[in-house]
């Protein structure tokens, strides 16, 4: 979503072994309090390859700005190194929570930005914003998958509980 220009690349790596190898994942951009930096893969992955692991340890009632919808009322906190994964209406990355892993839907290059479509899992979010994916058919505004017409739901890779949620057919 966001492009920071001349930022320099943080020194944070992480390594997932839930996959068969090890996928390094890098943050660029950030700027000290994480806003405006972007989630890298370090190497190209397939559809389906397993991204990272997610090892929140917080379950909260409702939406904050950096928590993640796994069911109709559970919210996780403390999502690491995924709090830096952007939100785009064209993502390449989805949110498995029911196996808590982030998979890819789209072939991914090494140096592509990871995105994923926050209505995908957010039915209401705390903080909305205006989305500048330039993707064709983005939704402008972003507020969750309850503000998001059922049509354009059914074309994207959504959570059980989204699907519920949302009436569509699975
Ligand atoms: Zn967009």
């Amino acid at each position: 979503m966001d492009d920071a220009g001349a930022a320099g690349l943080s020194d944070w790596y992480i390594s997932e072994t839930t996959g068969s190898e090890p996928q390094r994942l890098r943050v660029v951009g950030a700027d000290g309090n994480g806003f405006r930096a972007r989630l890298v893969s370090v190497g190209a992955l397939a559809p389906g390859a397993v991204v990272a692991g997610i090892h929140s340890v917080g379950v909260v009632g409702r939406a904050s700005y950096r928590s993640v919808q796994i069911a109709e009322n559970r919210h996780i906190e403390d999502i690491g190194v995924l709090a830096y994964l952007n939100h785009s209406c064209a993502p390449n990355v989805a949110i498995d929570v029911e196996r808590m892993v982030v998979t890819a839907i789209r072939p991914i290059a090494a140096g592509d930005e990871l995105t994923f479509f926050y209505p995908s899992t957010e039915w209401d979010m705390a903080q909305p914003f205006q989305c500048w994916c330039g993707a064709e058919g983005c939704l402008g505004w972003v507020e969750g998958a309850r503000h998001v017409v059922r049509d354009v739901l059914a074309h994207h890779v959504v959570a059980p509980h989204i699907a519920r949620l949302a009436g569509l057919k699975r």
